[in-house]
């Protein structure tokens, strides 16, 4: 999809158009952190957004959710009314003091709060940890914990901020297949912001290439092998492809 065309699809759970987001505060020059990124997620679509460092992708996420309204565009729907997104943080973001249960069901609106995780806890293999503290509990198993309580409320969209940095690469490859598994299982939307392009060609139907900041959108690329049928060689040769065509945006 061009930018041209986002917000096109009625049928789309999210259209994004950002126009500009600048941060400014008396005491420093002003940062001007995105500029005319535009785009819309399909029903079932997953969606990478890549970009360098400090580009501002969470930025961007921050403001899809609503939280933060000082900026020059549109999201549709409107984020603040209660839009079915399910959001993982970067830092899992978790009540210390609750259970990890309690951590799921406290993101769950009152009316909902005392539904039947079970398969939800099952499915995350976080049965034996609900009653658990956080603190027991490594990172790996604690972005498992903000995954179920974004998943809670069967969100039609859900959004992670990059879900497997600083995981030692076990903790990530298996975190990764739960995530990809989810989403198989689900079928929901989802929209990931990484810097890891291996990781990005291992879920995404489509990849949103962002360039330094102010992230703005280099490129949109589909990928239409199916995620099962791609291996090594196909994330390899993808990856050198893209490196070479986008050298500002994805390092060799
Ligand atoms: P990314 O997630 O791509 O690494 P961010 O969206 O966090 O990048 O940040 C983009 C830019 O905006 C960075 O230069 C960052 O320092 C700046 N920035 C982020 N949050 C704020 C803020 N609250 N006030 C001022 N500058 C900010
Ligand atoms: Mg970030």
């Amino acid at each position: 999809m061009r930018m041209s065309d986002a917000g096109a699809d009625p049928a789309a759970v999210l259209t994004a158009r950002i126009a500009r987001k600048v941060y400014r505060s008396a005491r420093s020059e002003p940062v001007e952190a995105v500029r005319d990124l535009a785009f819309a997620i399909a029903p079932g679509e997953v969606v990478c957004l890549i970009g360098p460092s400090g580009a501002g992708k969470t930025t961007t996420l921050r403001i899809l959710l609503g939280l933060d309204r000082d900026y020059e565009g549109s999201v549709e729907p409107d984020p603040r009314g209660g839009a079915g997104i399910g959001m993982v943080f970067q830092d899992p973001r978790l009540l210390p003091w609750r259970t990890v249960e309690q951590n799921v069901r406290l993101a769950l609106p009152r009316e909902r709060r005392g539904r039947d995780l079970d398969a939800l806890f099952e499915h995350l293999a976080l049965t034996p940890w609900r009653g658990r503290f956080p603190g027991a509990l490594s990172l790996g198993m604690q972005r498992r914990v903000a995954l179920a309580r974004a998943l809670a409320d069967d969100p039609r969209l859900l959004i992670l901020d990059e879900p497997f940095v600083s995981l030692d690469d076990a903790a990530a490859a298996s975190l990764r297949g739960l995530v990809v598994d989810t989403v198989d299982r689900l079928g929901m939307s989802v929209l990931m912001v990484t810097h890891n392009v291996a990781e990005a060609l291992e879920i995404a139907d489509r990849l949103l290439l962002l360039s330094p900041r102010p992230a703005s959108l280099v490129a949109t690329v589909p990928l239409a092998l199916p995620r099962r049928e791609r291996g090594r060689a196909f994330a390899e040769a993808t990856r050198r492809d893209l490196a070479r065509l986008y050298p500002g945006v994805i390092a060799d």
